[in-house]
């Protein structure tokens, strides 16, 4: 029996205390001290603070002058903005890793749509603790995470996910918080009318002389008192959200500009042996997410942080577009076979970029292993290609009325040979080119194409 979860596929991530966190991640000297971002002037108010500075009853858009004569000590900083936008976009990027559909609504808050999410991630309290530990891991920062149908209930979640302030101190809050269906009246009832959107203080004005203080009251009373008070619009959208409901989807913000997923190791992997499963199993995410999110792309990029943090990328553009998961695995293999793993690795990321619309791109020939959707019936023909080295793929030809560009195993073994003219192999003896399904183990540049082959790259190095 399924206790609804699976529902609850709207997520709201909400930094903690950002511009205050970011200001403790830049200067490690002022972790655990009262950190005050704001102006600093007689009309200052404070924009951000840490719950260190709660506990001394500081509040955002509490006037400065207050809340210095409450924390005397507290360290009053001004504030810089550009570095917050650069570590929203850092979020921005953790967060499309785990769906396109991400809607920021300030640089620290978002909600994430994961519906298309579960079958490899999933269900949806699984995804938001995924979504935590990835920014603990990627921006060394702290998120709560609520979890529910709608949006209005996620993000009342997510507040009742953040630490809690105690006598002793601030104490980490649960961090993710799930609202059940069956919970969500139980859940949303005791909190005060102010918590939702739309009641600014004129209707709280309005709603106090009906007597209704939490939005259970609001719930109780009826919705044509309700219309005749705040209004018709106002009082029904309030009759609706103290019911549970609200029907407003997430939209994505922007545009996705790439499709990743990585994943950091509990301990260092310095083996080209130790990554390469990982490599394919990352390659074969993302190419389902490409494909449940109806993308294809050129430009496939492996990223490697070594455990002193520094990173690199290797990146290569294939000819056609691809969404392939096995050939984003040979793709990504051949890409870190390039690489020294021998410091160990610590993160390792797969991810392609240079997106195209499935539907506004002429049909590509996909290798996949019959499994697919459509393969199968007498829809497309089947070719089987046959490479060099006992490299097999199934070739599906679409039955799209033209298709002008085939990317075919070939083409992957041309790619693979490019890598290795581009950026030479790190490896040491011959390289596997793993597939799903086994192994086809090849010397260096043992394909016809040779490694005299262009590579046909533009892909971004850094
Ligand atoms: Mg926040």
């Amino acid at each position: 029996m399924s206790d609804g979860s699976d529902l609850c596929t709207v997520l709201h991530v909400d930094m903690d205390s950002f511009y205050a966190s970011v200001e403790v991640l830049d200067d490690p000297s002022l972790v655990g001290r009262p950190v005050i971002v704001g102006g600093a002037g007689a009309r200052g108010v404070v924009a951000s603070c840490t719950y260190e500075a709660r506990a001394f009853g500081i509040h955002s858009a509490m006037p400065s002058v207050e809340a210095r004569r409450r924390c005397p000590h507290a360290v009053f900083l001004p504030g810089r903005f550009s570095r917050y936008v650069e570590m929203s976009e850092r979020l921005h990027a953790v967060l499309e890793r785990f769906s396109p559909v991400v809607e920021g609504i300030a640089l620290d808050e978002a909600f994430v749509d994961v519906a298309g999410a579960r079958r490899l991630l999933g269900a949806p309290p699984e995804v938001a603790r995924q979504i935590q530990q990835a920014v603990r891991l990627d921006m060394e920062m702290e998120c709560g995470v609520g979890v529910a149908r709608t949006k209005l209930l996620a993000k009342l979640a997510s507040r009742a996910a953040k630490p809690v302030l105690t006598a002793e101190g601030p104490r980490p809050g649960p961090g993710v918080v799930v609202v059940l269906p069956a919970q969500e009246l139980s859940f949303l009832h005791p909190l005060p009318v102010r918590a939702l959107w739309g009641v600014g203080p004129a209707t709280a004005r309005r709603l106090d002389a009906l007597g209704v203080t939490t939005i259970g009251d609001l719930a109780r009373i009826p919705e044509d008192t309700l219309c005749r008070s705040v209004g018709v619009a106002n009082g029904h959208q309030l009759a609706q959200l103290a019911r549970g409901e609200d029907p407003r989807p997430v939209v994505a913000t922007r545009e996705v500009k790439s499709v990743g997923h990585e994943e950091t190791f509990a301990v260092d992997i310095d083996s080209h042996d130790g990554l390469h499963g990982h490599v394919v199993r990352m390659a074969d995410a993302v190419g389902t997410r490409l494909r449940e999110a109806r993308l294809v792309g050129r430009t496939i990029t492996v990223k490697v942080r070594y455990g002193d943090r520094v990173t690199i990328t290797r990146s290569h553009t294939v000819g056609a577009p691809l969404d392939s998961p096995r050939a984003l695995g040979v793709v990504a293999g051949a890409l870190l076979d390039a690489v020294d793993v021998s410091p160990g690795v610590r993160l390792l990321g797969v991810s392609v970029s240079g997106l195209l619309d499935t539907d506004t791109t002429v049909r590509q020939l996909s290798f996949d292993d019959g499994d697919e959707a459509g393969v199968a019936g007498p829809g497309p023909t089947r070719l089987v290609g046959s490479g060099r080295g006992g490299l097999v793929g199934d070739l599906e030809v679409g039955t799209a009325p033209a298709v002008p560009r085939q990317l075919a195993w070939h083409e992957v073994e041309a790619a693979v040979s490019a890598i290795r003219a581009r950026y030479g192999n790190a490896s040491v003896g011959p390289a596997a080119l793993v597939g799903r399904e086994g192994l086809a183990v090849k010397e260096r540049g043992d394909t016809q194409w040779g490694p005299t082959v262009p590579a046909p790259s533009t892909g971004a190095q850094r």
